[in-house]
């Protein structure tokens, strides 16, 4: 199935998959094993041309679709996780927001980063403020025209590795007003007080640090603050590529897995024949392979929904569905493919633990699925949804209302 891609679009997927299969492939044992970030790997993709591949032809970049980018991080992910995560966030979320919100010099100042091989990092996350993010309590005071950010963020993807950062933050003006959730771009080793915190011991996708991020007086002058009146909504709204991105490494992630179990079980022989011919075994690869096939094609959905409703993002409900199902779809399937292996799959010498593993994050990380079930399903209801206690009792305020109202 082409999925109706371009002579271009399959050029470059070639490209990808000839890249990924070769030396990505064979560093990824070991980029899990060291937990060291992985420069070669990011100097192989720079240097073909993976980051930075949604940056518009007029800063630099070659301008191409959010769909072209998934091809090529699909094709990483099969092979390593790391490598499709970092072509996530060199082509999607962050950069993507600057390339919509930003002025002209910001545009510009950011674009650098990624095509010269940064893969910038998405600050929003805080110990108290997770599936609940506007609740941040990470500030901005107005001085003048500069900002001055404290708080702190944890699971920040690649920090300590990233230079550019985009920090989501609450804004307030010199009389103490709070003005909204605005956006900030800050880079690390150029601005004091953006510190780099602790690790986190991830379980999966260990050649990428997750720390935490603390601002420390960071002091962002007025032109780099990409700020309300855009606001959290239109931020986060910049967010769906990066869902769709994530998406797509757990889509990778299963089809990786799936192909090597598959194999397998052409190989392995138990009771005199190879155990691909077990029907048991067989129906597991059919539901694999279908599972994985209904992924992709949520995705292809999902990246080709930008510009619906003139948003220069995916679609947030397409970038939901198909983030919630490959999610979930990719732990089931990477967990088939290590049964698939037998013992040998439950060894740390095997890719099928490591793929287990890295497919683990993607039903949590960038909006859990449970949160994703909650906007699919207000937008099937045509009802906001609201989640804290004081919503529902002023939606049963409002419909008891109505009814004295007829
Ligand atoms: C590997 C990894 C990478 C990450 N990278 C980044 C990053 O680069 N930048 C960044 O800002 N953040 C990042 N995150 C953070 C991530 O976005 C948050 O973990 C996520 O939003 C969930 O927040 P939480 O972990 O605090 O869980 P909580 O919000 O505390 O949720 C705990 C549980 O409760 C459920 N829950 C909470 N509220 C509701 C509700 N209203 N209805 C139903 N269920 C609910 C959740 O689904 C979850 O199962 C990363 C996380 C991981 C694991």
């Amino acid at each position: 199935m082409s999925y109706g891609l371009t002579r271009e679009q399959l050029d470059l997927q070639a490209r990808a998959r000839e890249l990924a299969r070769g030396s990505i492939a064979a560093r990824a044992a070991e980029v899990d094993r060291t937990e060291q970030y992985p420069w070669d790997t990011v100097g192989e993709l720079h240097a073909a041309g993976f980051m930075g591949m949604t940056v518009p032809e007029a800063y630099g970049g070659p301008g191409l679709s959010f769909l072209d980018a998934v091809l090529v991080i699909e094709q990483m992910a099969q092979c390593c996780g790391p490598a499709g995560r970092i072509a996530v966030e060199a082509n999607m979320g962050a950069i993507s927001a600057i390339m919509e919100y930003g002025t002209e010099e910001q545009k510009t100042f950011a674009a650098q980063f990624p095509l010269s091989g940064d893969k910038p990092a998405i600050c929003i996350t805080e110990p108290e403020a997770g599936s609940a993010a506007t609740e941040m309590t990470t500030r901005a005071d107005k001085h003048g025209n500069t900002y001055v950010l404290n708080g702190k963020k944890h699971w920040i993807t690649g920090g300590g590795v990233s230079r550019l950062h985009l920090i989501f933050a609450r804004v307030f003006d010199e009389a103490g007003e709070e003005q909204g959730i605005g956006g900030f771009i800050a880079v690390k080793d150029e601005c004091k007080g953006l510190v780099i915190g602790k690790r986190e011991p991830a379980m999966g996708l260990r050649g990428i640090p997750e720390t935490e991020v603390l601002f420390e007086d960071l002091e962002i002058p007025q032109d780099r603050v990409l700020l309300p009146p855009r606001g959290f909504g239109d931020l986060i709204n910049a967010y769906n590529s990066q869902r769709v991105g994530a998406g797509t490494v757990a889509l990778g992630l299963a089809q990786g897995a799936y192909e090597q179990a598959r194999d397998y079980t052409l190989e392995r022989e138990q009771f005199g024949r190879p155990i691909a011919e077990f029907q048991g075994l067989q129906w597991m690869i059919a539901d694999m392979a279908t599972q994985i096939e209904a992924g992709r094609a949520l995705i292809y959905r999902a990246a080709r929904s930008r510009g619906a409703n003139d948003s220069p993002f995916p679609d947030p409900i397409c970038a939901a569905q198909a983030k919630l199902f490959t999610s979930e779809m990719a732990i089931k399937v990477t967990n088939d493919a290590l049964q698939l292996f037998g013992a040998k799959g439950y060894s740390r010498n095997s890719a099928a633990e490591r793929y287990v593993r890295d497919a683990r994050m993607f039903a949590i990380a960038g909006g859990t699925a449970q949160m994703l079930r909650t906007l699919i399903a207000s937008h099937q209801l045509g009802m906001k949804l609201p989640q804290h206690r004081e919503g529902f009792i002023d939606l049963a305020r409002r419909a008891k209302r109505s009814e004295a109202a007829e």
